[in-house]
């Protein structure tokens, strides 16, 4: 199946985006959320991401009011029941997200694919709530979805062959890259990702080198655009220790263990850039 219409329910960070990248790529969008004040913060959101790339001639007036125009919204899921994609990207809420793939099992056609953004719940386990399985597969887009190539497709157990073809198709369509994932904590790229962060800040920790100079290191020597450590003030470091403690725990490995130095910082109220310090200091 080709993707025409898509319904993402959720219109904030992760929601907006999507709808945003979709919309350019010629699909016909419904964004819907609980209120229509965070509907229209999604769409301030969305005008002024297009704007950006009018003023910066990247893509012409014309093409952003039509992009602008493919784009309804709603409270009301039924705006989208003749979609052939459903994407959501509510909070990462257990109980959110069953009501939602409850209900859009039911307003949705029987064929049309039902795709969860998670980035930490099991695919497998969300797929449990829709009627179907086979239909159910994660598309994880990653923050800021406009500038990011990468679309993780996470297969659970059930998901159906014709369904993942379409879900990379899908990414394919506006504009990334997808990988193909067997559903597990973490997918590809944080499994790998917090490790090494984790590892940074043992090396920190230790005394190796100071954050400047770690951060330097990966920078220069590995092409990262930002330092690990940069990066997990960035996440939020109390965030970065809940990552790593899933991990631990789902994995059942000790490998994973938060670095004592995150909970240290934590409970100093040292979250990174969000609390104004982490291993950076952004008082200034
Ligand atoms: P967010 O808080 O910015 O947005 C969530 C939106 O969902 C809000 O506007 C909220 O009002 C809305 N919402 C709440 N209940 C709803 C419902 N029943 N129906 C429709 N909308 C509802 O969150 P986000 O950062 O966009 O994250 C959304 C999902 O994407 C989460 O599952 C998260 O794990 C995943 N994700 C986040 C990132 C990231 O970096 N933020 C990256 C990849 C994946």
């Amino acid at each position: 199946m080709t993707v025409k219409k898509l319904l993402v329910a959720g219109a904030g960070q992760m929601g907006a985006g999507i709808v945003q990248v979709s919309a350019i790529a010629g699909l016909d969008v419904v964004m819907i959320d609980v209120a229509d004040e965070f509907i229209a913060r999604g769409m301030a959101g969305i005008e002024k991401g297009l704007g950006r790339l009018v003023d910066k001639g990247r893509m012409e007036a014309a093409a952003r009011d039509a992009a602008l125009a493919r784009i309804t919204t709603s409270t009301d899921m039924a705006a989208g029941a003749d979609a052939d994609l459903f994407i959501e990207a509510a909070p990462e809420v257990m109980d959110i997200k069953e009501d939602l793939f409850a209900r859009a099992s039911v307003t949705l056609r029987a064929d049309a694919i039902i795709a969860t953004n998670t980035s930490s719940l099991s695919v497998t386990r969300l797929a449990a709530f829709v009627t179907n399985p086979a239909r159910f597969v994660g598309i994880h887009f990653f923050n800021p979805v406009p500038v990011m190539a990468l679309v993780e497709v996470v297969k659970g157990i059930e998901t159906g062959d014709e369904t993942l073809t379409a879900a990379r198709a899908f990414a394919e369509a506006v504009g990334k890259t997808p990988i193909t994932v067997m559903d597990s904590p973490g997918f590809v790229v944080n499994r790998i990702l917090f490790p090494m962060i984790n590892e940074a800040a043992r090396a920190f920790a230790e005394g190796v080198a100071s954050a400047a100079d770690i951060d330097t290191g990966m920078k220069l020597g590995t092409n990262w655009p930002m330092g690990p450590l940069a990066l997990a003030d960035l996440v939020g470091l109390d965030t970065t220790k809940a990552v790593l403690e899933t991990f631990e725990r789902e994995l059942s490995d000790a490998k994973y263990r938060p670095a004592e130095i995150l909970g240290e910082l934590v409970a100093a109220g040292k979250l990174g850039r969000k609390s104004g310090a982490g291993f950076f200091d952004y008082a200034k």
